[in-house]
């Protein structure tokens, strides 16, 4: 079986452990490489490569940073067949979805920074009379980088990416459960000759190797994404150190849809924000509240359409659905359906496993499912479940609708569907998240802010806002007279 390797100082190496465990193929349900349980003297070895280089790094012009990081996008480019059969095999997902959204996200990830840096500018505050205020905006120095499974490179360049641009150091770690992309982004670092030190990538446990990441007082700042539990362990290990920290965190999204929409167009839209990647989106919508003068008509439509889905092998270009990441996360998800019925809820489509044929026979697959009858204050409808799971409740009018969506401890995203405008405004203003899609979801700008607040999470990502993040402003103030 393929061993993977930690890159670390510009080299492959094994985890000084000499230590691996498997690495799942969730289509199959079988191991099909290994893993370095890496520790953490594989993290300290980390993060001395990259403290050595983060003097010739951050020195770099920023033009020469740009050109290695375009190397990156463009290398990953030519590599993209590679890269897509990889990401899907490693996380379920269909291959059509990994061709279409995480491997072309993660190139532009690495292009939008390359240039993003060329165009940052740091502010100035003229004081008259008196003198004027600039700001320096320096590279931290060396940073931490922890992302989780659902989209791996798409989400492990989204950090990565800004923190090279602005002139830092990288110690990353993708999640155990899908590292392969992560794996091949070290090759493509070898192949187009970024300086040592500047990105190291250690694999392995969250518990050792995230661990490791949070407690090593040389790492100044941290990006993660993640769950909001192990969002907590890493800020109450990094807080008190006084470390940088933008916490990325979970979700429970509402998709709002009003009486007034453009049916046909939210009935798609709605289908994709359900069930896209499994349900394993932190932005999915998995809370659809329907206004009751369409509610019969939409669950009608839905089922139906959701009841039709193909669930598939990855590889198959008629998948809607592939598999759920690992065998651990659809006990999860398949004992949320369990819990919905002890709350009252009915089962309207799917609701279990699929078992396919061949090869495919131990996969982890799960039919899309729609649940209705459930309290807005269940813990079905409050906690984070992170697969192919929605529920549809009715509501009356928008003061309905608004506390429904916003009762949850998160505050990620939200979906309005009306074709009100006054309405949409009022609506965007009063939801309490991060993010609000109207009459679309999931359309990404990289330049805008991107987070959650509440229990999802601390800082946003995304455009300058990663740029500030990663970088320490100082403020230089000098006399006229
Ligand atoms: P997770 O929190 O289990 O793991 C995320 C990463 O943290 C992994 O690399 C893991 O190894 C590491 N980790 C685990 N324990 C750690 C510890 N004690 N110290 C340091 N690192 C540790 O999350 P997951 O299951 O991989 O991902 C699913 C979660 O991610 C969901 O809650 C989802 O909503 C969330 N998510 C959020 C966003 C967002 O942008 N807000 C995006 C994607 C996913």
């Amino acid at each position: 079986m393929k061993k993977l390797q930690n890159y670390i100082n510009g080299e492959l190496v094994e985890p000084i452990s000499g230590d691996y465990f498997e690495n799942i193929d969730p289509s199959r349900g079988k191991a099909y490489s290994l893993i370095p349980d890496s520790d953490k003297r594989d993290i300290d070895a980390a993060v001395e490569s990259a403290r050595k280089a983060f003097p010739m790094w951050s020195n770099l012009p920023k033009e020469t940073r740009s050109e290695y990081m375009m190397k990156i996008s463009l290398r990953i480019q030519e590599r993209m067949d590679e890269f897509v059969a990889a990401e899907s095999l490693d996380n379920g997902k269909p291959e059509k979805l990994a061709g279409h959204v995480d491997i072309p996200r993660a190139i532009s990830n690495f292009k939008f920074f390359a240039t993003a840096i060329l165009h940052y500018a740091s502010e100035s505050h003229y004081m008259e009379g008196l003198g004027v205020n600039y700001t320096l905006r320096k590279p931290i120095g060396v940073v931490g980088c922890i992302s989780p499974w659902n989209l791996p490179l798409y989400l492990f360049s989204w950090k990565i990416a800004p923190a090279l641009a602005a002139g830092n150091c990288v110690v990353a770690k993708p999640s155990e459960i899908t590292p392969m992309t992560a794996y091949l982004l070290s090759d493509v670092c070898k192949e187009v000759g970024l300086p040592e030190g500047v990105l190291n990538i250690v694999h392995g446990l969250g518990a050792k190797v995230g661990d490791a990441i949070s407690r090593d007082p040389e790492i100044k700042a941290i990006s993660f994404t993640g769950g909001t539990s192990t969002g907590k362990i890493i800020a109450g290990i990094a807080a008190p150190m006084f470390k940088k920290l933008s916490l990325e965190l979970g979700g429970k999204n509402p998709n709002i849809i009003f009486d007034d929409c453009d049916f046909d167009k939210m009935l798609s839209t709605t289908m994709r924000s359900s069930f896209a990647n499994q349900g394993q989106i932190c932005l999915c919508g998995s809370r659809i509240f329907v206004q009751e003068g369409i509610y019969e008509k939409f669950k009608e439509a839905f089922v139906a359409k959701v009841a039709k889905s193909n669930v598939s092998y990855p590889t198959d270009p008629n998948a809607h659905l592939g598999a759920v990441v690992s065998k651990p996360h659809m006990e999860k998800v398949l004992s949320y359906v369990e819990l919905a019925k002890e709350e009252g809820g009915t089962v309207l489509t799917g609701g279990e496993r699929v078992q396919l044929e061949g090869e495919y026979s131990e996969g982890f697959y799960i039919r899309p499912t729609v649940i209705e009858g459930l309290a807005y204050d269940c813990r079905t409808n409050q906690e984070e479940i992170f697969g192919p799971v929605v529920t549809i409740t009715p509501f009356k009018d928008e003061a309905d609708a608004l506390m429904m969506a916003n009762s949850t401890q998160y505050g990620l995203s939200a979906t309005v569907w009306t074709n009100d405008l006054n309405r949409a405004h009022r609506m965007a203003d009063l939801l309490n998240c991060g993010i609000v899609w109207i009459n679309s979801w999931l359309v990404r700008d990289l330049r805008t802010p991107f987070g959650g607040t509440k229990a999802s999470g601390v800082g946003r990502e995304g455009g300058f806002e990663a740029l500030r993040f990663f970088t320490e402003p100082k403020n230089v103030f000098i006399s006229n007279e």
